[in-house]
């Protein structure tokens, strides 16, 4: 039986986190627990597209590499490269009961943030998906470098599900949902069983709880549930730590975060939900007022520029007192950008020796960033 919860839902994102997947004292794959998931998910599988973000693969593979907790990166690359291999004999052998295919793939940051990259990812999950076979995603960890990381796989997963477009991600945790305060600490908090909107006060709540082998806590869940609001995609938190963690899944085992309606574009939802842009513009009050009535930034607005990125990056788009109220692709890169600060759109030639666009920023590659 399906939870009436997800009944609707089409194309589902199922992240499951370390800790529900990894038993915190052997180390070991929970495998009874995972037998019951993908019980789940082939029942899943018959009406809607799955797509799974599975972590687990640095705490799996951490004993090989050392008998105390992991602490440099390279230790937990290392523990990564070991543990993804038994991730993925697990999720295949198992999924392959119901004769369900399933394929791995390994994203870093940048393969979600750098456009091209972006929907090179999509083009290959769509053509997973049309064979019916289920990919499991982890981040690269064994390449992915301190700046280059997501570092949790929650947002990871916010980005495949918007990736996919899909309208639902599930978070498997070992939390019921999103709390008024601390649970750990206070036994009568409530939770949070519906969200409607991200606000501040929401997001001031994931400072309060984080788990126990994963690197994500409630912050990062709240952070992927609101890029995931912005994308037309809800997103469920719910404890895994029951049989059948997803048709068992109820108002009082969760919490849910509804999605917003929102008219950009593929591309602009894309660029809203960037993580890490590679520099920042900083512009004047006659600029700002030129992208508040959605105009393009023009070199005569731009007053610094900060950073070193290449033509086609993402920046930010700041106003002198540094609040941040747009992001978008740069057609310049930060040198010749810097040559061309103040001047007017016809002196560029003549600046920097060649035919650039007027603009530094288009505004089919700008969003505004609501206040
Ligand atoms: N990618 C990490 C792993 O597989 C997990 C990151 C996280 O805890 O979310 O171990």
């Amino acid at each position: 039986m399906q939870s009436q919860m997800i009944k609707k839902y089409k194309k589902v994102v199922v992240k499951i986190g370390s800790n529900s997947i990894v038993d915190s004292k052997t180390k070991k794959i929970k495998s009874k627990w995972l037998d019951y998931l993908c019980k789940d998910i082939a029942e899943l599988n018959k009406t809607k597209k799955i797509v799974i973000v599975c972590s687990g693969a640095i705490a799996l593979g951490a004993k090989s590499i050392s008998n105390t907790k992991l602490r440099k990166l390279e230790d937990k690359q290392a523990a990564a490269s070991v543990g993804q291999i038994e991730l993925a004999h697990q999720w295949r052998n198992k999924l392959g009961k119901y004769k369900i295919g399933v394929s791995q793939i390994l994203l870093t940051l940048e393969d979600s943030e750098e456009r091209r990259r972006y929907l090179n990812a999509r083009n290959t999950i769509s053509s997973l998906q049309s064979k019916n076979i289920i990919p499991i995603i982890n981040e690269n960890d064994t390449v992915a470098t301190e700046e280059i990381r997501y570092g949790d796989n929650d947002r990871l997963a916010a980005r495949v599900a918007q990736m996919i477009e899909a309208d639902l991600l599930i978070l498997l945790s070992d939390i019921d949902g999103l709390y008024q305060g601390n649970p750990k600490k206070d036994k009568d908090i409530k939770k949070i069983s519906e969200v409607f909107k991200i606000d501040k006060k929401i997001e001031k709540l994931g400072n309060y709880q984080s788990s126990e082998l994963g690197s994500g806590g409630i912050a990062t869940k709240i952070l992927a549930a609101k890029i995931c609001a912005g994308n037309g995609c809800a997103t469920i938190i719910t404890n895994s730590d029951k049989n059948k963690p997803i048709s068992n899944i109820d108002k009082k085992n969760s919490t849910i975060f509804y999605p917003l309606t929102s008219t950009n574009s593929s591309k602009k939802k894309w660029l809203l939900n960037h993580l890490k842009p590679s520099g920042s513009i900083i512009i004047d009050t006659g600029a700002k007022n030129a992208i508040l009535k959605n105009k393009s930034l023009l070199p005569a607005g731009v007053i610094d520029i900060k950073g070193r990125f290449k033509r086609g990056d993402v920046i930010s788009i700041l106003v002198k007192n540094g609040q941040k109220i747009a992001i978008g692709i740069s057609a310049y890169d930060f040198n010749d950008a810097k040559k061309i600060i103040g001047k007017k759109s016809e002196e560029i030639y003549k600046v920097l020796g060649f035919e650039g666009r007027d603009e530094v920023v288009h505004k089919d590659n700008l969003v505004r960033l609501s206040a």
